[in-house]
């Protein structure tokens, strides 16, 4: 058994942590007398996700000794019951639903409520008690019912935590700020340390995870920052992954190392098994041996279809063997694709038959067709990022050309541990742009970062399209209001310590019906 190592968490912190959070999530006198104990079984926290007009998803896993064996459960059969409670008030003294729920050794003691009944667009207050223990409360928020008028929706683009590189401030401001939902555009767990680990502000201490138990300990590890926590406890989440919930650049049935696809399915399975057990999912994305469906939509209100994507799942394989390559013949041929046909179809009906003032595709890798030359000496010839769309120029084409003649579409994409935002048009097509891009950096991933990184100006004097770069970390977020969508880039100057303040770098202004980039 590997030895691992116990993250720099205060314990004190650990049990308080959701409670020190302005009050949203304050546990009642009762709970944080019976939470005291050292063997809660709730230091996993808790969390919101997939919320409907009439309700959402909340989540807990069991976990009295999280980094141990079994997180310290003891196996039984037919599972485990826990309780859980709804209230239309912080203090809980209107419950609205309530219930138990069987949690099951087999999913790693999580359990997944889907509760219905409630109130569209209004908070919730939810907590789960288990043999006298109870769980830290969290706040989750209902979606509004599609075509209701709305003023606004606000929500945040959150990814790309690995655990080593850096602290989570960025969630600590995430859990403050005034939202309807937060999307995670994937890399929620790293499975390998990239960079020199002694410069590391955190450790792993654990290698290359490979079975579900291995999957399951590094998200314990993860999930075990408070600052996290509070995100989830503060606000209802849409999840989606990239690469490093499995493994570098996996792309479908291939992984990195050339491993036969029968056997990587195997580990893919594991990981999606584990995914699923640690995010506030609905049943319907519970993995069926190696496949899980993922892609799903919601309508807020008269404002905003959003559509969440997979773009790892389905492809094929990078061409060009991966990287920063110049084309080789391999990236048009006809069989390369980035999602299969049926995703194709489901996004194309969706944003085709959109009544909302605006479409937002919600994703993981870089769509703009960006030429990545950033030295002087870089040669003539332009390089491609072979992991984004762009790799993949005949499914870019196919996916832009779905925006023609909406006016309305912002795609969110995160995995490139910076900010960036541009416009975008299909490959090799001319004319106006047919929307706009908002790339939004990492939460602790790159470590500390800069402000722009070395190269910048060579890069944007290759893509004309591209008008915003910066290299903090932190996350976006987004004010969707009738005619103007507003993206605020709120940035760290550092992770490699807690406490960094949050500013906003830089905020854009998009007007319905003009997929142009205007400063504000
Ligand atoms: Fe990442
Ligand atoms: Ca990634």
């Amino acid at each position: 058994m590997t030895k691992l190592i116990l993250p720099d968490l205060d314990r004190r912190k650990l049990l308080f942590g959701a409670a020190a959070l302005g009050g949203l999530t304050a546990l009642p006198a009762a709970g944080l007398a019976q939470a005291l104990p050292g063997d809660t079984p709730f230091t996993l926290g808790i969390a919101s996700g997939d919320p409907w007009p009439d309700g959402f998803v909340i989540w807990t896993r069991l976990a009295p000794k999280p980094l141990d064996w079994h997180s310290g459960m003891s196996f039984a059969p037919k599972g485990v019951s826990v309780g859980w409670e709804v209230a239309a008030d912080e203090g809980f003294t209107q419950v609205v639903q309530k219930g138990d729920v069987i949690a099951y050794a087999e999913l790693g003691h999580s359990v997944h409520v889907e509760v219905t009944g409630l109130k569209p667009l209004r908070p919730y207050w939810y907590r789960f008690t288990y043999k006298g223990f109870q769980s830290p409360a969290g706040r989750a928020k209902t979606a509004p019912v599609p075509g209701q008028r709305l003023d606004h929706v606000r929500f945040a683009a959150v990814g790309c935590q690995q655990y080593d590189a850096g602290f989570y401030t960025a969630y600590r401001h995430v859990a403050e700020e005034d939202l309807d939902f937060v999307f995670h555009y994937g890399d929620y767990i790293y499975e390998a340390v990239y960079g020199d680990e002694t410069k590391k502000p955190r450790h792993i201490g654990a290698d290359e995870p490979f079975s579900l138990d291995d999957y399951r300990r590094r998200y314990a590890l993860y999930k075990l920052d408070t600052d996290l926590q509070a995100a989830h406890a503060n606000h209802t989440w849409w999840v989606t992954l990239d690469d490093h919930e499995i493994q570098d650049n996996w792309a479908g049935v291939s992984d990195k190392y050339g491993t036969p696809p029968e056997i990587f399915l195997l580990r893919r399975q594991a990981a999606f098994q584990a995914y699923y057990e640690n995010m506030p999912l609905r049943k319907s994305s519970m993995p069926r041996g190696p496949d899980v469906q993922l892609y799903r939509k919601a309508v807020y209100g008269d404002l905003m279809n959003a559509n969440f994507m997979d773009t790892r799942q389905f492809r094929t394989d990078q061409p060009c063997d991966d990287g920063f390559k110049a084309y080789c013949q391999a990236a048009y041929d006809p069989h390369q694709q980035m999602i299969n046909g049926a995703e194709d179809t489901w996004i194309a009906d969706s944003l085709r038959h959109a009544d909302t003032r605006w479409n937002l595709v919600a994703q993981q890798v870089m769509m703009m067709d960006l030429d990545r030359r950033n030295k002087p000496d870089a040669g003539a010839e332009p390089l491609y990022n072979m992991d984004s769309w762009t790799g993949y120029p005949l499914a870019q084409q196919k996916m832009v050309d779905h925006f023609h003649g909406l006016g309305n579409v912002v795609v969110l994409t995160g995995d490139e541990h910076q900010n960036f935002a541009g416009e975008l048009r299909a490959k090799g097509r001319e004319g106006p742009a047919l929307a706009v891009e908002f790339v939004a950096t990492s939460i602790s991933s790159g470590g500390n970062g800069s402000d722009s990184r070395a190269g910048t100006d060579i890069l944007k004097s290759h893509n004309p399209e591209l008008v915003f770069e910066n290299d903090n970390r932190g996350y976006i977020v987004c004010d969707v209001t009738h005619d103007v969508w507003r993206t605020d880039y709120r940035v760290l100057d550092y992770v490699h310590e807690q406490g960094a303040p949050v500013k906003t770098r830089a905020s854009f202004a998009v007007e319905r019906g003009q997929a142009k980039l205007n400063a504000v």
